[in-house]
């Protein structure tokens, strides 16, 4: 096991290190990767039917019209649900660590990992706000602490 992926001896959730491997942007994900990149959190929205889009898509996914307008998100939702992983897929991950199902205020759901707390505090409706954290080639990935 390498130093990276030394379990931390306890149940605090941390950011992952730099050295996870860095997000593979598609040509309709970028403008969201260069705005996490700002620290900024960004989604879709349909010009036609209104609807909140995530992840980035072409179409949107209720009406398929391809008008989708990037917006800024503030950031703040709830848990909606999450896992605990105590065995990385990859060595370099730090375990424990917990991907949860953000409810965002704007109306969209999105997949980040809860940091800032211990396992124990993870909760449904917990109300927790993004940060990001930086990985390699420039990226940062979103994670979300209790507000
Ligand atoms: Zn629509």
């Amino acid at each position: 096991m390498s130093p990276e992926s030394a379990p931390t001896g306890d149940d605090r959730l941390v950011p992952q290190p730099a050295t996870i491997p860095p997000p593979t942007p598609s040509s309709h994900s970028a403008p969201y990767w260069e705005a996490a990149a700002r620290h900024e959190l960004v989604y879709q929205r349909c010009d036609a039917c209104k609807r909140a889009e995530f992840d980035p898509a072409v179409v949107c996914r209720r009406c398929g019209a391809r008008a989708l307008t990037w917006a800024r998100s503030a950031g703040l939702g709830t848990v909606y649900s999450w896992t605990v992983v105590w065995r990385p897929q990859q060595p370099s991950f730090v375990v424990p660590y917990a991907p949860a199902i953000i409810d965002l205020d704007e109306g969209y759901q999105m997949l980040a990992a809860v940091i800032g707390c211990r396992v124990a505090d993870l909760a449904v409706g917990l109300r927790v706000a993004v940060e990001f954290h930086p990985v390699a080639d420039g990226f940062a990935l979103p994670y979300f602490r209790p507000a």
